[in-house]
């Protein structure tokens, strides 16, 4: 049995751009935020300038309430570079809006990931300017 944590400092960073900034703000500010398109309701997430359904231009910013079930997940024992601790469990969320995200499972044995387990977001600072999100086993 092995306690999944976060990853620490030295792994590679993801770089904000100036579409994705509020979504990476969002997480320094421990909010979760998704896109909603104006024109057809649907749910944009990673961020993007146009809607992933209908390529419409008027997305708007919403906080998610962090709250989804697991929808699959992986444990990884062979990281793609050493700077990764393993292993590491990567999930994909269905969070309760009804959009999907890719993160890694946190604060629990790597053995407990199951799809269908309901989870929530938790915030970790990397440094100053970045901060990931990942998500813990609802108890
Ligand atoms: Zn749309």
């Amino acid at each position: 049995m092995t306690l999944l944590t976060p990853q620490h400092g030295d792994i590679p960073k993801p770089h904000p751009t100036l579409v994705s900034r509020p979504y990476w703000d969002g997480l320094r500010r421990g909010e979760l935020l998704f896109q909603r398109c104006g024109a057809c309701n649907g749910i944009t997430h990673t961020p993007a300038i146009v809607c992933a359904h209908c390529n419409g231009r008027v997305l708007s910013w919403e906080r998610s309430s962090g709250h989804g079930t697991i929808y699959s997940w992986s444990t990884v024992w062979r990281p793609q570079t050493p700077a990764f601790t393993v292993p590491y469990t990567a999930i994909i969320v269905a969070l309760d809006e009804g959009w999907h995200m890719l993160s890694n499972l946190v604060g629990c044995e790597h053995d407990e990931a199951e799809v269908g387990l309901r989870v929530e977001v938790v915030f970790h600072p990397i440094d100053g300017e970045i901060t990931l999100p990942y998500f813990q086993i609802i108890r």
